[in-house]
């Protein structure tokens, strides 16, 4: 049997990048998945077409994470269409990199606003729709521990705020027999961090395996997390990361 048989998902931001690997992972470990996306509704449709061409099944459903409404409704949505949300991945998230004398309000807030507010709403509004056995995964970021480069000042304050909400969150859900993790990926081969990109030559001497990693390695952690064999793993940060020294 597959370890996600049965189980219903949600992934934030599952158009591209990590997201998409993980919506495509969750689909292969046997369960049914909704994703969100902001405006990649191309991608978004051709990974829902994917999945279906495999007998799998996904939904994708634009939200804004910066939107508190928009994200509401999405999981409304995916708890009609689905039943329950057994399984939560706050994926969404960008990145904003620049020197600190130069960051605006307006960018602080929309970073804000979607990695941290946004991850916030997601997982209260689920909550509603899960139960015992339960699963939430925060990407966080490394970063939220080293950076080895000026200017990640607010990406990395971002990602250490879910650091610290999954450590305390695990006290509340604990009870509730649903765990909660923030899964730090080091440098990752998609878009928003491409392998050839502007970090990628500060980056790679920094990591003790010489490579970015692959969305699929990552997702192959969310998949294990989200299985019944993690079920005593709750309130931790773990790195995904290459041995990324930063
Ligand atoms: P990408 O930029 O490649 O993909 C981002 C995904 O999130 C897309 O599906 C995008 O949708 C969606 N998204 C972006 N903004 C919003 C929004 N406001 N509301 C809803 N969805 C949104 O990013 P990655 O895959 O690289 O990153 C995914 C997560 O992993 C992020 O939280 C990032 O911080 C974290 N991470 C990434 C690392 C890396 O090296 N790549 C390293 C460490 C952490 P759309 O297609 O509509 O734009």
């Amino acid at each position: 049997m597959k370890t996600l048989e049965n189980k219903t998902a949600l992934v934030t931001g599952g158009s591209r990048g990590i997201g998409a690997a993980i919506v495509k992972r969750l689909v292969s470990e046997g369960a049914v998945v909704a994703f969100t996306y902001v405006s990649g509704k191309t991608d978004a449709d051709a990974l829902v077409q994917e999945i279906a061409a495999t007998g799998g099944k996904a939904i994708a459903i634009q939200a804004d994470s910066a939107d508190a409404a928009a994200i509401t409704a999405a999981i409304t949505a995916t708890a009609a269409a689905l039943g329950s949300i057994d399984i939560l991945v706050n994926n969404a998230g960008i990145g904003t990199f620049k020197p600190f004398a130069d960051i605006t309000i307006e960018e602080y807030d929309k970073l804000m606003n979607i990695n941290v507010r946004g991850l916030f709403v997601a997982t209260q509004a689920s909550l509603k729709y899960m139960g015992h056995g339960g699963r939430i995964i925060n990407i966080g970021s490394t970063n939220s521990d080293r950076m080895p480069f000026a200017g990640g000042s607010i990406y990395a304050a971002s990602k250490a705020a879910v650091q610290g909400f999954t450590t305390a969150l695990s006290r509340d859900l604990g009870p509730l027999g649903i765990t909660v993790n923030n899964l730090q990926p080091g440098p990752v081969h998609t878009d928003l961090n491409p392998k050839d990109g502007p970090f990628a030559e500060v980056l790679i001497p920094q990591i003790s395996l010489g490579r970015y990693g692959t969305t699929d390695e990552v997702a192959s952690f969310v998949a294990y997390l989200a299985g019944p064999e993690a079920a005593y793993i709750t309130g931790a940060s773990l790195n995904i990361d290459g041995g990324f020294k930063g």
